[in-house]
């Protein structure tokens, strides 16, 4: 079973409140001469002083919402609405802090298992409400956006209550959970057994493992371990149109693997509610090093020199509302027209995080 609750996490920015950041004179100092940030740092206003419109989710679609989770899975008020509001990019924080957040869900809708979950989508393609898939909140690129698209309304799909082991298989070495489950649960749990997953991104405290999939992340250990791409052996996705359950296998020539368009699809197709992922023995020494460079440029250099394979829009940090209009440049034209295909099939009401990785190039 899962612990009683994640870690907790600063609305406003990052970390736990309960450990202030301290940053030493000197380094302030430094900050202050070359960059010139202000004298005395501006504090966050207060979190009832957040300004959000009212919820327009109508009393019919939160009834019919609250009949799938029970009470205590949808939630309207400010606090949560506010928390829910955006992920934790540098623009999402700057607004956050001013208490101007460009947008807030109409709710955060939390489902206790994939059925919840499915009826869910059910319900609110039927409503004509958008729902923008929450794993740890942690997107720096707008995936958690709380855009609404030609919908009525918005609802943040919050993962938190989905935060199971559901099978430890330690003779093939995998582990299928819910996909709610943080990295950092996960670990400990395995910990505990002799093994691993090796997937640190530097967001590892607070990120899902279905947020990690759905975004493709990389961590500090993926040229070791593998990106979490090499990790998903199976999943469970739950899309408006229906469910698709991709076995756990080591390979399978069946066609184009679907597991791959699923990883990355980053909520706008659906949701991925369970993961088969494929566990290692835990290293029995673990030695970190850290590399100085005299200034950037050699550092800079060292690092082309290392990786010299082209560029892409986003290595690891996905697409989300921010990089989405350079998408078309990524993938060409028919590449997107594939993808949008895949989307109308899956879900034709559109209700999948709209505006987010599909949307139209710029001109
Ligand atoms: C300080 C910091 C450091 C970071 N370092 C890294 C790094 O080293 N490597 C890296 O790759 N990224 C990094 N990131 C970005 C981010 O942490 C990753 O993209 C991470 O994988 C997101 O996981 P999450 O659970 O927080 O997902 P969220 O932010 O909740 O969601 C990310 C996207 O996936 C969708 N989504 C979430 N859960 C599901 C689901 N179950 N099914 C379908 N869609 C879903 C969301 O709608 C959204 O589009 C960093 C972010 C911060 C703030």
């Amino acid at each position: 079973m899962a612990e009683a609750d994640p870690p907790a996490m600063r609305w406003w920015g990052w970390g736990d409140p309960a450990r202030p950041p301290a940053m030493p004179a000197h380094a302030l100092e430094f900050l202050r001469e070359t960059v010139g940030i202000a004298a005395q740092p501006r504090p966050p206003v207060a979190l009832g002083a957040v300004h959000i419109a009212q919820p327009a989710l109508t009393e019919q679609t939160a009834a019919a919402l609250r009949g799938i989770t029970g009470a205590e899975g949808v939630r309207d008020d400010h606090s949560e609405r506010v928390v829910h509001a955006a992920g934790k990019g540098y623009p999402d924080l700057v607004a956050l802090r001013a208490g101007q957040p460009e947008g807030a869900p109409d709710a955060v809708v939390r489902p206790a298992g994939h059925e919840q979950l499915r009826a869910v989508l059910v319900q609110c393609a039927r409503s004509s409400v958008a729902v923008v898939p929450w794993g740890g909140g942690t997107s720096v690129v707008g995936g958690v956006a709380p855009l609404r698209g030609e919908h009525t309304a918005v609802v943040a799909l919050d993962m938190s209550r989905m935060r199971d082991v559901l099978d430890l298989d330690r003779q093939s070495r995998t582990i299928a959970v819910q996909a709610g489950m943080r990295a950092i649960e996960l670990e400990r749990y395995l910990a505990g057994r002799g093994l691993t997953l090796g997937h640190y991104p530097q967001s590892y405290e607070y990120v899902s493992l279905g947020g990690c999939a759905a975004s493709r992340s990389a961590g500090q250990a993926s040229s070791g371990y593998g990106r979490i791409e090499q990790m998903v052996l199976g999943l469970r996705f739950a899309a408006p149109a229906g469910d698709i359950e991709l076995q756990a296998m080591p390979a399978s020539a069946a066609g184009p693997e679907l597991r791959r368009l699923l990883v990355g699809s980053e909520g706008t197709l659906g949701v991925i509610s369970e993961l088969s992922l494929r566990v290692r023995a835990a290293p029995s020494k673990r030695i970190y090093e850290g590399v100085f460079f005299e200034d950037f440029s050699a550092g800079s250099e060292t690092l082309r020199a290392l990786v010299s394979n082209g560029g892409t829009i986003t290595h690891h940090h996905a697409v989300g509302r921010d990089h989405a209009p350079w998408m078309e440049d990524e993938v060409g034209r028919e590449g997107l027209g594939a993808l949008r295909a895949l989307k109308d099939e899956l879900d034709p009401a559109g209700i999948m995080n709209p505006g987010k990785l599909m949307v139209d190039s710029p001109e």
